[in-house]
């Protein structure tokens, strides 16, 4: 299983890449910092899951999110957060997202979600 953590802020790419490393080892953890890395990441490593923030620079996650689905439509896209309006939820839900989770995401939630993805 590959994983790409995408958001423009370091230090929340850090917390989401500790968390992601008790399931499984830096190799299979990419990073992007905008949504068009997020695509060209996408396209190169073939990520199985991908944590999209939606407020980026050069690419926003709402922009990213069809362009990784058109990339591989099984990929599965957890949009990680600060607008949990239930307007932003509904959007990238019907863009096909998975989950969309508040930032900062917390162990437990993200156990969860790996979980409910690993068994669809
Ligand atoms: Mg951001």
């Amino acid at each position: 299983m590959k994983y790409l953590v995408t958001d423009d802020s370091k230090l929340a790419r850090r917390v989401l890449v500790k968390a992601l490393l008790t399931y499984t080892d830096e190799a299979h953890i990419f990073q992007a910092t905008n949504g068009l890395e997020a695509v060209k990441m996408t396209l190169k490593e073939r990520p199985d899951i991908v944590f999209l923030d939606l407020t980026m620079p050069e690419m926003d996650g709402y922009t990213a999110l069809p362009k990784l689905r058109k990339i591989n439509p099984d990929i599965k896209v957890v949009v990680v957060s600060a607008d949990v309006q239930e307007q932003a939820k509904e959007k990238v839900l019907a863009l096909g997202a998975k989950f969309h989770i508040a930032k900062p995401i917390n162990p437990q939630k993200l156990k969860e979600i790996l979980e409910s993805l690993a068994n669809e």
